[in-house]
């Protein structure tokens, strides 16, 4: 499914079979992740990608064939192929471990083409092993509603009492992450939204209530998976001393102002961009531990417009896969 020009619809295309370039996989997609960021760059709000483009970045299949020095996967191994396509590993943040932050960093599904797609090709530098006992449908909301929930996490700190606000593909991941880990999560959904408040308790949440309502108590951290700017000030507002409230969106609408006085007391605001290899590496590894367990509304290839407008829509529990190649089994 390609998009042709922001704020169309994805439209189905026969495109010549991509070939592997030195250091790159190709991949047969079994599933391929639908996230909100595709939503963004859909509708225009991440302004700048390649075109013709074919979206999607939750990448999950098999390699079907290796390029000129590509020797880390077996063909046949399964594979996932997340958001962070390549680094450039020669600028400052490549060099200090921040490879989320690189300069020229080159995004699956966005620079280059991504797995709404039969066939993807990337550097398989990149791409990580998948845990075995996830079919591919379920493994596929890891790769990036997991990982980059998982990097969000981290930014978060040691939050005893956690506020998760909106409760999307990312957070019905990180809800079970953080329970586990011992924490006590403080769900936020769309007023009225009382499937999911109850999802979200199913999950793990001690408590789920709509954004307008205050948490039960204060909060010592959160993350905002909503891309609405004021979500960062009510979650400020029921905050404790030394919160960290962390924006997990790559888009988000405007913040509004607010008193000083709400954010003194060491409270930080600030946000997660991308995901670093080792992100990868902890999170597929956490996962199975947890174990994650991924609630996927999955749809044919053909669905992707669809599949992007039940995310819109804030009607889907869990979160969205298409399904490319028929029968995808686990590993
Ligand atoms: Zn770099
Ligand atoms: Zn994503």
């Amino acid at each position: 499914m390609v998009l042709e020009r922001p704020r169309q619809a994805l439209r189905p295309a026969e495109l010549p079979d991509p070939e592997p370039g030195a250091g790159q996989v190709l991949v047969s997609v079994h599933a391929c992740g639908v996230c909100r960021t595709d939503l963004h760059i859909v509708d225009g709000e991440l302004s700048e990608p390649k075109l013709p483009l074919v979206p999607g970045h939750q990448i999950v299949g098999i390699v079907a064939r290796a390029g000129e020095g590509a020797e880390r996967f077996a063909v046949g191994q399964r594979v996932g192929v997340p958001w962070l396509g390549w680094t450039c590993g020669e600028c400052r943040y490549c060099l200090s471990g921040r490879e989320n932050l690189c300069d020229g960093a080159r995004f699956t599904g966005y620079d280059v083409d991504g797995g709404y797609a039969e066939l993807a090709v990337a550097d398989e530098r990149f791409c990580f092993p998948i845990p075995q006992g996830y079919p591919d449908e379920q493994a596929a909301p890891l790769l990036c509603a997991g990982l980059i929930g998982y990097r969000a996490l981290r930014l978060v700190g040691d939050a005893e009492r956690l506020g998760l606000y909106g409760f999307g593909a990312s957070a019905h991941i990180l809800c079970q992450v953080a329970a586990h880990e011992g924490r006590r999560v403080f769900a936020f959904t769309r007023a009225g939204d009382e499937e999911g408040q109850a999802f979200a308790r199913e999950l793990g949440a001690e408590w789920a209530g709509s954004s307008d309502d205050a948490p039960p108590e204060e909060i010592d951290g959160a993350i905002v998976f909503a891309p609405v700017g004021p979500l960062m000030t009510t979650a400020l507002r029921s905050s404790a001393k030394g919160a960290r409230i962390i924006s997990a969106g790559i888009h988000m609408s405007d913040i509004p102002s607010f008193p000083y006085e709400q954010l003194w007391g060491e409270r930080l605001l600030g946000s997660v961009a991308n995901l670093t290899r080792r992100d990868g590496e902890e999170f597929m590894s956490l996962a199975p531990r947890v174990p994650v367990r991924t609630e996927v509304e999955v749809r044919p290839l053909e669905e992707a417009n669809e599949a992007l407008d039940s995310i819109r829509d804030g009607t889907l529990r869990g979160a969205a896969v298409l399904r490319v190649r028929p029968g995808g089994g686990s590993a």
